[in-house]
């Protein structure tokens, strides 16, 4: 049962991270079984699905925007998202506050790092991330806050390879947290799915993405 599987993930979290429920896929009647069960922070990976299941949730459910994120569908979320995790150019930041502002809000955001050791996972590398904390042009942009850095690990059983990679993550967070500038204000790490949270918490996230291990299997 889904109220089940939220409350055992989180006892797990050991109150270290924020569960996000990830809905991607699943009928509003899910989506309002977890909120019933006390979840508030939704994720989805596409625009168009997160619009369209947004105004038939109560409204006070945060919205995750997840997957890759196209700079012309920003405009189709950027009244209501709570936090985009998948920033990868300061093109795609340049858009967010641009839409931002039309709606008078600040969105959060984080940028997503490429940690796995696959060609299909979008993301910024280590250097690239520095460099878009550093670009002059965040100082035009005051209707953005970048809040952290999202990760996904290499899908794979070797759970010490896993590790690895969180633990780089957690590195990198720590060293770009140093990082001073009123845009920048690092409090979130988003690292573990459904098959690898518990190492990613012991890894120090602070946001875990869960789907199937609530939800059951996507086809
Ligand atoms: C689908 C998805 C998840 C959740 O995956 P599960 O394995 O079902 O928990 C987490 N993060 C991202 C970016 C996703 O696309």
């Amino acid at each position: 049962m889904i109220a089940d599987s939220i409350r055992l993930i989180e006892s797990e979290l050991h109150g270290k991270a924020t569960l996000i429920a990830v809905t991607k896929t699943k009928p509003v009647e899910l989506l309002l079984e977890a909120y019933e069960a006390g979840c508030r922070q939704f994720g989805e990976n596409k625009v168009q699905e997160m619009a369209d299941k947004q105004p038939q949730l109560p409204t006070d459910v945060q919205w995750h925007l997840i997957g890759h994120l196209q700079t012309n569908k920003v405009k189709y979320i950027a009244s209501f998202v709570a936090m985009i995790h998948s920033i990868d150019s300061l093109k795609l930041l340049q858009e967010v506050n641009k839409q931002a502002a039309k709606h008078n809000r600040v969105i959060d955001c984080l940028l997503q790092i490429y940690i796995a050791d696959e060609e299909t996972k979008f993301g910024l590398s280590a250097d690239e991330a520095e460099a878009l904390l550093q670009a002059p042009e965040l100082n035009e942009l005051p209707n953005v806050r970048i809040v952290g850095l999202m990760g996904l690990a290499t899908n794979t059983d070797d759970e010490s390879k896993i590790r690895g990679e969180f633990r780089g993550l957690k590195l990198l967070y720590d060293k770009l947290s140093q990082i001073q500038r009123p845009m920048i204000r690092f409090h979130e790490l988003s690292m573990g799915m459904s098959g690898d949270y518990r190492i990613a918490v012991e890894e120090g996230s602070t946001l875990v993405r869960v789907g199937s291990a609530i939800f059951g299997s996507r086809n």
